[in-house]
């Protein structure tokens, strides 16, 4: 089969690799679509160290049953499907309470680290496990399928944001995930939503997608902004997707006295935090890791259009012009969100 393989930082290659066979509780899927997830991007050039060379990556992905190994029950070739990016073990004290994202034994599909490797979508077919997957209805198109994975996250935040009923909220910046949480605190019925970034034409995007307002933190300052725009004394919960220390003081800095911060954003290892706020307000700081039960949810936003995701896919790609979109995502080139590729076109 063919496969987008990483066979050394920085250098991807289209391969033909051995067909995997799928084990006992494990369903063969023909990849229909697979997004490039910025970890991915991150990963590439050595930068994250989850990446190890050689690796097949991606994690964003939907497409259909080929086949089912052992001990899978039903006959479901053809099914349209799309799995967690998480394979967790579904038996230690985190999986039973439900808390998939926090298992002992949890993997990520297409990621590599001193402790393991596993084979992810960036190829025309992948094994998984049958306990991750989730059938899609068929309104749905494959490269929106494979959006569920970081609406997943986004959901998966604002669950643990614990808004209000009519609340205020405030999203730090405006890529692939704040957009999304963006659209996520819309379906959890908050009343007003705020959006910052430093980059014009995503916020452009974000009131495209229902913010009630921008601001732009290159051209404005943001705390007297954020003053006129929540004059009760901040916002009830803002949610951090970006990961530094100065979009962290402004999520902080945002919310009311007693009011919830969610961080997502890590591309830093560690960031400051303005303490004396954090204490003196009572303020709740909870970070939010990938997502926790949160697909079927996620699929049932996308068929009925709760959520938009066509505006964040930039572009939708043969597997074949893989290597050149990950230079292009990685020279950060402008006005560029999610990528797509498809590496079995629907036959
Ligand atoms: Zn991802
Ligand atoms: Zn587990």
């Amino acid at each position: 089969m063919k496969a987008l393989l990483l066979s050394e930082y920085s250098r991807l290659e289209i391969v033909d690799l051995p067909m995997p066979r799928p084990g006992p509780g494990e369903v063969l899927v023909r990849v229909q679509a697979c997004g490039i997830c910025g970890s991915d991007v991150h990963g590439y050039d050595g930068g994250s160290g989850r990446r190890i060379p050689p690796i097949v990556m991606g994690h964003e992905a939907a497409g259909t049953i080929a086949a089912v190994g052992p001990e899978v029950s039903g006959a479901r070739e053809g099914e349209p499907i799309t799995f967690d990016s998480t394979v967790y073990c579904g038996v230690c004290d985190y999986c039973s309470r439900g808390e998939v994202n926090l298992c002992d034994r949890r993997q990520v599909l297409g990621v590599s680290t001193p402790e393991y490797r596993r084979a992810g979508a960036f190829a025309e077919y992948l094994v998984v496990p049958d306990r991750i997957v989730h059938a899609l209805p068929s309104n749905i198109a494959f490269p929106e399928a494979a959006m569920v994975e970081p609406l997943a996250v986004a959901v998966h935040a604002v669950s643990l944001a614990n808004v209000p009923e009519n609340g205020t909220a405030l999203v730090v910046g405006a890529g692939m995930i704040g957009l999304l949480v963006l659209q996520a605190l819309r379906e959890a019925h908050c009343s007003r939503i705020y959006v910052v970034d430093i980059d014009e034409s995503r916020l452009q995007l974000a009131q495209q997608l229902g913010a009630t307002a921008t601001i732009n933190g290159k051209t404005a300052d943001i705390q007297p902004e954020m003053q006129r725009l929540a004059p009760e004394g901040g916002v009830d919960v803002a949610l951090e997707a970006v990961g530094s220390s100065a979009t962290i003081k402004t999520a902080v800095e945002s919310v009311r006295k007693g009011g919830s911060v969610v961080l997502i954003g890590n591309v830093v290892p560690t960031a400051e935090i303005p303490l004396q706020i954090v204490v003196s307000r009572q303020i709740r700081l909870q970070g939010s890791a990938a997502s926790a039960g949160e697909y079927p949810q996620c699929i049932d936003m996308l068929a009925r259009g709760a959520v938009n995701v066509k505006p964040l896919i930039s572009m939708v790609a043969p597997l074949e012009e893989g290597p050149q979109w990950f230079e292009r995502l990685h020279a950060r080139e402008a006005n560029l969100m999610k990528v797509i590729l498809t590496p079995s076109e629907r036959s």
